[in-house]
């Protein structure tokens, strides 16, 4: 249940509906947005009765939520989420351009990438210390080493720093260097460590899981919506079909979807989406089309000797390309880049 407050409402009439709430022993959400705040109820087993709140001063509206996901929804938020990742927004009219390798391997080339994509226009870092792998035999990331790399990243570029967060035991340590935590297609559904990020106060880029519908992907963001934290950015990075042309699917048309009923900002990411680096470039045309909040795009300045996913990371000169042909195609959908 959504409980919608009255563009007039005072902060008591807010704290008046939140007391009522606990006080029936549910969890009140106050999410505040541009016209008025709606307060998100959970912790119930069933329905609520509408009675207790519709007679309390400020109250407008209370509205049932039929969605299983509920702090994530338009309904709960009309105006588009903008998630602040060290100052860089993503999310509202300039779109994000998160670039880097797939792993940190080594500081000269993690610095190589930085300087790279920040000249060419990227205005967030991504790399990766804690890699999951499908093999234990494959490169699994510098660790600790690899976040002092992506430290001296940000201090030499000035670009803030994604990077993935593999599990709950190292997620602290991966949260005093990195600026965004991912969670990676492989565990969007690791309960544990939605809860775990959920908690802390980073924003999160989730990424879709390869089998993952919609509406699991909006419920893994609920988690950590529903544990206080409402910096969270999507991804969209294709899923597993039949199709065997590329390495996953990009489902662009979840973009759409996803806009219009969740308020959180979504990214695609075509370099998993579509495993060759051939075909990064038409898909992020598309993406924007599509009105995507930005791309996640995977570069290389030598891929060839690339530790994970060099077949799909960029070639510095594409990259540039792929950020100059993205500035001219934002305008036709009302955005910047
Ligand atoms: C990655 O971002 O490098 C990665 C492993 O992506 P995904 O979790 O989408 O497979
Ligand atoms: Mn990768």
């Amino acid at each position: 249940m959504l409980i919608v407050m009255d563009a007039a409402a005072s902060a008591e009439d807010v704290r008046r509906v939140v007391e009522t709430v606990q006080g029936l022993g549910l969890d009140a959400h106050p999410i505040p947005g541009a016209q008025r705040t709606a307060i998100g109820i959970t912790g119930n087993r069933g329905t609520i009765e509408a009675g207790a709140f519709e007679n309390l001063p400020g109250v407008a509206e209370v509205i049932p939520v039929s969605a299983p996901y509920k702090l994530v929804s338009r309904e709960a938020k009309r105006e588009d989420t903008v998630v602040s990742i060290r100052g860089v927004p993503v999310g509202g009219k300039h779109l994000a351009i998160v670039a880097g390798p797939c792993a940190v391997e080594s500081e000269t080339q993690a610095l190589e990438i930085g300087h790279l994509v920040k000249a060419a226009g990227a205005n967030l870092y991504r790399g990766g210390a804690f890699k999951p792998r499908t093999s234990p035999y494959s490169f699994q990331g510098l660790g600790v080493a690899g976040l002092k790399i992506l430290a001296k990243v940000r201090e030499e570029t000035g670009l803030p720093i994604v990077t993935e967060v593999l599990d709950t035991e190292t997620a602290e340590t991966v949260a005093e260097y990195a600026d965004c935590l991912q969670i990676g297609a492989r565990n969007m559904q690791n309960f544990s460590l939605l809860r775990k990020l959920g908690q802390m106060r980073k924003p999160v880029l989730l990424k879709r899981g390869m089998s993952a519908t919609i509406e699991e992907l909006l419920l893994s963001a609920e988690y950590l919506l529903s544990e206080g934290n409402y910096e969270v950015v999507l991804c969209e990075r294709g899923v597993r079909t039949f199709a065997d042309h590329t390495r996953n699917t990009l489902d662009l048309a979840a973009i759409p979807y996803v806009r219009r009923i969740s308020h959180l900002p979504i990214l695609v990411d075509p370099s998993h989406g579509t495993g060759k680096r051939q075909k990064v470039l038409p898909l992020s045309r598309a993406a924007v089309a599509c009105g995507a909040d930005g791309l996640l795009i995977e570069v290389h300045a030598h891929p060839e000797s690339a530790l994970s996913d060099g077949p799909q990371a960029l070639l510095p000169d594409m990259f540039t390309e792929l950020v100059r042909q993205v500035r001219l195609l934002a305008p036709v959908v009302g955005r910047t880049a």
